[in-house]
């Protein structure tokens, strides 16, 4: 069968595929690409739902504003002035302590002057200062106990909470935190690392959460407008001859000098195994349901954020999005909206429950924490079919696998969901400099981790 030929082809049509193509195209509009998707749909974890004047999402609420390359993005589709934005400075988040809620001060160094900390805990915090960085991998629990001190562990979890849906007993600071690890090992101490860092920039403000009117599905909607994407395509071998990779999929065979393979990690190891055997399994995976209530005005949902419980808490929810205050028109007229989170890698046997006792085990939860006088007026359970890849112990040896990729079949470019990270931004980012590596004809390798700011 002959091949159709293309100068670079990209698997999936998910935020990091998509923004490959966006990126290439701008950078030379004369190359001839195809992006081949398995769904009828773009966006892969991405997709907003739209039920009786509720809008809720199935994946990411929403990404900060604080990253160059998705500020770019944004601006080339001309969305960022359109885009909804909910300043940190403004909205708070709240931990679940105690069975409270108590505000988050909303970086670390104000947790450590509030008083939600004894005095000697606040000590201990400074043993940053003075602690020699441990050489080997460690989990976050361990990492953050012994730079901070155990009372600092409910604030780690939260964070990862909020991000992985994961458990910080597993999760590999080196993996899922490298920026940090860096300021550790460069500085000996975040801390030092961090205030050397800030003096570099000093006008680093408080970024905001950005989403759109008609949710975050309007993003990925606008990447593949007028793109030259096969949806019902799935790729199932990809192969090397002497000049192109051939792309084999179910309705037809593709061909071309450059190929991306932009897809969750898990899925983009099935393809890789025919090229070369990976280095593991499968990394684990953390799928988030979210059960979808709408409440009457009698609801006094606070204002912020949302807010998270850490596992010591053992809540049945994760936490809960107070999707109502973040972003605006998400619910019916005088009506509220929150989204709780359940399942995670915490409590993935929740998974299982249906749809009748999720709904109300999320409302029996929340409404111990917030004032619920009625019973929900709207009710949905989303269940996403992506879990969010867990970087947990040994992960490093997956990022050797791609770097030998890289560096032994020519032409060959891997980014997505999981590699290097699991958040929009670090998908954006990681397209563009693939982009920029195809039409350079080499891949770069990773590069130092960079520090993100931590948020409340
Ligand atoms: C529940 C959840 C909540 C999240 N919350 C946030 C958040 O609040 N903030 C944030 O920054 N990030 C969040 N994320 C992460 C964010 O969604 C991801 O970073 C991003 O969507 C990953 O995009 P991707 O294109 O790399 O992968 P994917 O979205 O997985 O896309 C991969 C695409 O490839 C397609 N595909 C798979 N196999 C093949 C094949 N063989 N052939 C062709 N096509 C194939 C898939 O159908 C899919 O469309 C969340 C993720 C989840 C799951």
């Amino acid at each position: 069968m002959n091949s159709k030929k293309f100068d670079v082809i990209i698997i999936g049509a998910g935020l990091s595929g998509l923004s490959v193509n966006r990126f290439l195209d701008k950078m030379s509009p004369d190359l001839d690409i195809l992006v081949l998707e398995k769904s009828n749909r773009p966006g892969g974890a991405i997709r907003s739902m739209k039920k009786e004047g509720f809008l809720a999402e199935w994946g990411p609420h929403g990404f900060l504003d604080n990253v160059e390359e998705n500020r770019e993005l944004l601006g080339d589709l001309k969305i960022m002035d359109s885009a909804q934005k909910a300043p940190l400075k403004k909205f708070l988040r709240y931990i679940c302590l105690g069975g409270k809620l108590i505000t988050i001060p909303q970086t670390p160094p104000k947790i450590i002057r509030s008083n939600l900390m004894p005095f000697h805990s606040k000590m201990r915090v400074l043993g940053d200062l003075f602690l020699k960085p441990k050489p080997n991998e460690q989990t976050i629990a361990d990492w953050a106990a012994y730079r901070f001190g155990k009372a600092m562990i409910p604030f780690a979890d939260i964070a990862m909470t909020g991000t992985y849906a994961g458990d910080i007993d597993k999760l590999s600071i080196d993996a899922a935190m490298p920026g940090l690890r860096r300021l550790e090992k460069e500085f000996g101490s975040v801390f030092k690392g961090a205030i050397k860092s800030r003096k570099q920039k000093p006008n680093r403000s408080m970024p905001s959460m950005i989403s759109f009117e008609d949710g975050m599905e309007h993003l990925v909607r606008k990447l593949a407008e007028g793109r030259n994407i096969r949806y019902k395509s799935s790729v199932d071998s990809i192969k090397r001859n002497e000049t192109d990779w051939q792309v084999e999929t179910g309705s037809g065979l593709y061909s071309a000098k450059s190929l991306v393979v932009a897809l969750h990690i898990n899925q983009a190891l099935q393809l890789l195994k025919g090229i070369k055997k990976a280095p593991g399994p499968e990394l684990p995976t953390a799928t988030v349901i979210n059960v979808v209530l709408g409440f009457d005005s009698s609801a006094e949902i606070p204002f912020g954020f949302g807010y998270l419980a850490p596992k010591s808490e053992q809540r049945f929810a994760l936490g809960t999005l107070f999707s109502i205050h973040m972003f605006p028109k998400r619910a019916p007229d005088g009506l509220n909206l929150v989204e709780v989170l359940v399942g995670g890698n915490r409590n993935p046997e929740r998974l299982e429950l249906d749809d009748s006792e999720l709904i109300d085990k999320a409302y029996r939860d929340i409404s111990q924490l917030i004032k619920l006088p009625k019973p929900p007026v709207f009710s949905s359970v989303i269940r996403p079919k992506v879990g969010i890849p867990q970087l947990e112990m040994g992960y490093g040896k997956y990022l050797d696998y791609r770097e030998s990729l890289h560096e032994e079949a020519e032409g060959l470019h891997i980014c997505g969901f999981g590699w290097e990270g699991i958040g929009i931004n670090e998908m954006v980012r990681q397209a563009r400099k693939t982009a920029v590596d195809v039409l350079n004809r080499k891949a770069s390798g990773s590069g130092p981790a960079r520090a993100k700011p931590i948020y409340f």
